[in-house]
């Protein structure tokens, strides 16, 4: 485990500590405590990324923290619903999206290695057009909120509600890790909260375009991301 000391302008917090208790402590808290405790934590130094897949995180997040930083990763790859669910987010909640961009547009991208990246090379792509830049924009955050469910993927089984982030030397956040489909689809319709349309029309998760598929009644809800590909992750949660 890194240990590193930051100054926040209260006293200094030791992030190891803080990783290792409330991993524990919040194990089994509900979300909104969770997003009380890291918000009280980590005051206006954490932030929360989102794939506008759904607004449950932010809608939860929200009630607590008015005004938080939302980090949108705009890949330009994105379905034009994804960029309608980001403007609508932005116009219906109190917080603050900011559109985090690679480096290279789509087109810089084929000019300089060749057309159609995320089919040849899907995991140099995530990096270049996710990863990297989201890693880019986290610079400033001590922690970020994450959307990210133990019943998405096998990998995402046994994480913690609190995480130590060893990429980015920050704390993961995780206050919807133990819902389930079912407690995310209960959320949704008691608060109205906004979803992409695209769940709507046989996309139950939804990534990139040109990487997800639809999905058929009854099969894994993941099974649409990088399909025939090998690939269940982009990155930024490994
Ligand atoms: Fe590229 Fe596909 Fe990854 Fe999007 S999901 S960054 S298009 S490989």
């Amino acid at each position: 485990m890194t240990t590193i000391t930051l100054e926040t302008g209260r006293p200094s917090l030791d992030l190891e500590d803080i990783v290792d208790s409330a991993a524990e402590a919040l194990a089994d808290a509900s979300a909104l405590e969770i997003i009380r405790w890291a918000s009280a934590t980590f005051g206006d130094r954490i932030c929360l990324t989102s794939s506008m897949s759904d607004a449950a995180l932010i809608h939860l997040v929200s009630k607590v923290k008015p005004g938080i930083d939302v980090l949108f990763v705009d890949t330009g790859y994105h379905f034009a619903e994804t960029i309608g669910t980001r403007d609508a987010v932005e116009a219906v909640y109190p917080v603050n999206v900011i559109n985090v961009q690679p480096t290279r547009t789509v087109a810089e991208q084929e000019a300089a290695l060749g057309p159609r990246l995320h089919g040849r090379n899907p995991d140099l792509c995530c990096h270049l057009r996710k990863v990297e830049p989201l890693s880019r924009a986290l610079e400033g955050y001590m922690a970020w909120f994450t959307g990210v469910r133990r019943d998405e993927t096998a990998n995402r089984k046994n994480m913690k509600v609190v995480s130590w982030d060893r990429k980015r030397n920050m704390i993961k956040v995780n206050p919807i890790l133990n819902w389930t489909e079912e407690d995310m689809d209960n959320y949704m319709s008691d608060n109205g909260v906004l979803i992409n349309p695209l769940h709507y029309d046989d996309y139950p998760s939804i990534g990139c375009e040109p990487c997800t598929a639809r999905v058929a009644p009854g099969e894994d809800p993941r099974s649409g991301r990088w399909a025939g590909m090998g690939k269940t992750e982009c990155g930024i949660h490994l």
